[in-house]
């Protein structure tokens, strides 16, 4: 891939805040269950991370997609998952409707602090009865004068105890299924919106996730992205983004975790020799290292489609599946040499194998991924 020295010089510029700013506290931000995004973003937003495609009338860079992928990719370097994705959801889940659908005055007040770092932001999909059927989602907008009166529930929203605005997908009319839903900006303090719960997890232990309530919340109708009834659209949109950034900081992350679980292999003795010296270690080494090559192959082809302006619904379907398999493979079979080790909590591999589990759930299973597959590649009616 070809990068300018401008490129480069930015590579540089992320990687030094990363080491800096970030990974000093993952630790701490993991044993917390929550990292402080407010200060973490302000500091990313005084460099222009969070606006780096942006319109810089609204504060953003307006540089190309291939920076976006230089940032992801770097932030990605980092020892966990969770802080990651709630860059992810601040640069690529919760903002791209907006400015590629907002009100000139929507984005004066929500899309430049969301690029300066000022507000946090989460995108509100998911519900308790309606996940990967996107289509099933109940909370309900209604009108009344000049507002939006919404009741319903949101859940697994990352960074919802501390965000100040969701892009909420809400239903706005009777059409039902596919029709009839809006995006609509839903400040988190607005009277009536609760946090019901912060939830345990898994893993992404550093990323705060959250069971939102809505009861007779209100909200301006001025606060519809885009066009209304779209909204459906608008957010299968906004997830070819989102999945772009899954794919984007995983081969990274996966040559990290081979390249570390090499050098344990090569000073670990096992019958009197380094276990990096069996075949059978290495040759599988080699093999997951190919498929990563392979993999980031793939996202660089994906990343040069987009930033010629080519849809890349399919690549971006393709490499989110792809690499959240691959990325579980190689988390297992990094833990696996590592023996003992592998399984104990303060070594990195145990938090890496959590976190990377969550790349076939979130943001769309690997089932609905083949969903879609099938049904742009034909094999579905
Ligand atoms: C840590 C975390 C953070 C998240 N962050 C956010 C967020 O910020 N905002 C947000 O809106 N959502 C968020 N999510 C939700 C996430 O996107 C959903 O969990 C995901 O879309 C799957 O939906 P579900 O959990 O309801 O699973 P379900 O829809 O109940 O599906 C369960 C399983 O069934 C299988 N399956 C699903 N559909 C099919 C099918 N058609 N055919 C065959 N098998 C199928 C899959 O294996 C799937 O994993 C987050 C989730 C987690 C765990």
């Amino acid at each position: 891939m070809e990068f300018t020295a401008e490129h480069n010089a930015f590579r540089e510029m992320v990687r030094s805040f990363v080491d800096k700013e970030l990974t000093p506290h993952v630790d701490e931000w993991e044993k917390a269950e929550i990292f402080p995004a407010h200060e973490v973003f302000k500091k990313a937003g005084d460099l222009g991370i969070l606006g780096i495609e942006y319109d810089p009338a609204y504060g953003g860079m307006g540089q190309d997609h291939l920076y976006t992928m230089i940032a992801v990719e770097e932030i990605g370097r980092m020892p966990c998952g969770g802080v990651p994705m709630a860059f992810g959801v601040q640069m690529m889940m919760a903002t791209p409707s907006l400015h590629k659908h907002g009100s000139p005055e929507l984005k004066e007040k929500y899309l430049r602090p969301a690029i300066a770092g000022d507000m946090v932001t989460s995108i509100a999909v998911t519900e308790p009865d309606a996940g990967s059927d996107v289509a099933a989602i109940r909370t309900r907008a209604v009108k009344d004068g000049d507002d939006w009166v919404i009741n319903g529930s949101k859940v697994f929203i990352t960074s919802g105890t501390q965000s100040d605005w969701l892009c909420l997908l809400a239903r706005t009319s009777d059409e039902g299924g596919y029709r009839g839903m809006s995006q609509i900006i839903v400040e988190r303090n607005a009277p009536g919106l609760e946090v019901a719960k912060k939830l345990e997890k898994y893993g992404m232990h550093s990323s705060d996730t959250a069971l939102l309530t809505f009861d007779d919340v209100r909200v301006p109708i001025s606060n519809t992205i885009g066009v209304e009834g779209r909204g459906f659209q608008q957010q299968m949109e906004q997830f070819v983004v989102e999945r772009m950034f899954a794919s984007y900081g995983k081969a990274e992350s996966m040559q990290r975790a081979l390249d570390k679980t090499a050098e344990y292999l090569k000073q670990r003795i096992v019958k009197g020799r380094p276990l990096i010296a069996s075949d059978y270690v290495a040759y599988k080494l080699a093999d997951l290292s190919a498929q990563v090559d392979v993999f980031r192959a793939h996202a660089n082809a994906m990343a040069e489609k987009f930033n010629r302006g080519e849809d890349t619904t399919r690549e971006a379907t393709i490499s989110k599946l792809i690499g959240a398999r691959l990325a579980r493979d190689v988390g297992d079979w990094c833990l696996q040499f590592h023996g003992g080790m592998g399984y104990m909590e303060d070594f990195w591999v145990a938090r890496y194998v959590r976190d990377t589990r969550l790349g076939s759930i979130g943001g769309g299973s690997d089932e609905t991924m083949l969903q879609v597959l099938a049904r742009i590649d034909g094999f579905t009616p």
